[in-house]
């Protein structure tokens, strides 16, 4: 006979650990949960970067916090304080060893180390649990399964409806011989390189005066060759730090999907989706580790006041179509989004800008924000996103 668990983490990374770690600390020791992944996860395969203005469930394990930001754009440059924020960097290694201590530290929960295959539905008014089917043949029953399975490859992608870029960069962290950094700002957007008609920017993240991580990033359809992006970080170091001499000591390179395509909560009666797969993942940015700590927190209490994980509350409609009509612009247009990224940090407080991202500001804060950016481009875009929707109603 399968075991039989109340909550089972159909993928190990982000999204299943976070949950998993919301409801221990929660308090729901007496539930049992599995947690299964392909991976041990031990390796730092992926740092988290994100704003925050308040102390956080794991700031224990904050590898590094940034007070200031520099924006460059072709003609100027800015350095900004980010006060009442941070900016604050996880490292993944340490996220996994963190949650992993604190989680089999809690007799109710186990890891197992394993691929799934399959996960089928369970009927809620009949009481069938949900079977998690393992690459072994063996299944395991769940009350609840989150699912957290996501590989772009089997992403498939209704390009006559939705617009789907991919964020997809290449990154060293790199040691200089001299003090060649500004370690107390992160460089979110560095927009003085050439665009060449891929929307394209180079992030820093530095370190110490002597080590960053220096990022060649993208929002475009196609991704590029590695000597591509490796070309442009080496072409850029020679540009705006010349004549400095650096060792790579790590590389970081990643895909995130970028698009205004759903991507349904249910995976059936008793299976949530979770982290991308869950949409997590903001459109428009590519961020989803904040957002994923929030979807737990929301998840807990769901499960607390509903006896169901669904729950959870969507965000206003119109952060929907803010993020499809960016994409069209990106997407139809790149070389208008450099001018865009600059007015929207020039022409708006810090604060403003990721109460947007962040989905948290009123209409009125929007409506000021959407004022600062370029016109034309967005009355473009908005008959691209209602054309398209249009579309999609009538089933062409
Ligand atoms: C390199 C990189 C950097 C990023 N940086 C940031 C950032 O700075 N800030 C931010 O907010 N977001 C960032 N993101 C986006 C997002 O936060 C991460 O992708 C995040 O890890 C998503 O969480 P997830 O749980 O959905 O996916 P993952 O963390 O990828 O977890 C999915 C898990 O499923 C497992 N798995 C897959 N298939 C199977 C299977 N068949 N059986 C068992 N296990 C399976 C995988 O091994 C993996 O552990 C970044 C993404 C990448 C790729």
């Amino acid at each position: 006979m399968s075991q039989r668990y109340d909550y089972v983490m159909a993928g190990g990374g982000a999204a299943g650990l976070s949950l998993a770690y919301h409801l221990v600390q929660a308090g729901h020791t007496d539930k049992q949960i599995l947690i299964i992944d392909l991976e041990e996860k031990r390796n730092n395969d992926r740092t988290w970067c994100f704003w925050i203005d308040r102390p956080f469930l794991f700031d224990p394990i904050v590898h590094r916090r940034w007070s200031h930001i520099w924006f460059h754009g072709p003609h100027r440059s800015h350095r900004f304080a980010l006060n009442p924020y941070e900016y604050r960097m996880i490292r993944g290694e340490d996220f996994y060893r963190y949650t992993r201590e604190a989680l089999v530290a809690s007799a109710n929960v186990t890891f197992l180390n394993a691929a799934v295959t399959e996960i089928v539905d369970g009927d809620v008014a009949a009481g069938t649990p949900a079977q998690v089917v393992l690459s072994s043949g063996e299944t395991v029953e769940a009350e609840w399964v989150f699912d957290s399975l996501f590989l772009p490859r089997d992403f498939v992608v209704d390009e006559a409806r939705y617009r789907f870029l991919k964020q997809h960069f290449v990154g060293w962290t790199i040691r200089t011989a001299e003090a060649s950094f500004d370690p107390a700002a992160a460089t979110m957007f560095d927009l003085r390189i050439e665009q060449n008609g891929a929307f394209r920017f180079m992030y820093i993240l530095p370190f110490s005066e002597r080590e960053a991580l220096v990022e060649y990033t993208f929002f475009s359809t196609d991704l590029l060759d590695r000597e591509t992006y490796e070309a442009g970080i080496r072409s850029y170091i020679e540009t705006y730090l010349p004549g400095v001499s650096y060792e790579i000591v790590e590389d970081e390179s990643g895909i995130i999907p970028m698009t205004d395509q759903p991507f349904p909560r249910h995976g059936g009666q008793r299976i949530m989706r979770t982290g991308t797969k869950g949409g997590r993942v903001k459109a428009s940015t590519g961020f989803a580790f904040l957002r994923t700590q929030r979807d737990s927190e929301r998840i807990v209490r769901s499960l607390e006041k509903h006896g169901h994980p669904f729950a959870v509350p969507a965000p206003p409609r119109r952060y929907g179509t803010f993020d499809a009509m960016l994409l069209s612009i990106l997407d139809r247009t790149p070389d208008r989004g450099r001018d865009i990224f600059v007015k929207l940090f020039e022409k708006n407080p810090l604060p403003r800008i990721w109460r947007f991202l962040d989905e948290d500001a009123g209409l009125v804060e929007n409506l000021k924000l959407m004022a600062s950016v370029p016109w034309g481009p967005f009355i473009a875009a908005w008959f691209d996103v209602r054309l398209r929707r249009m579309r999609r109603q009538k089933g062409e």
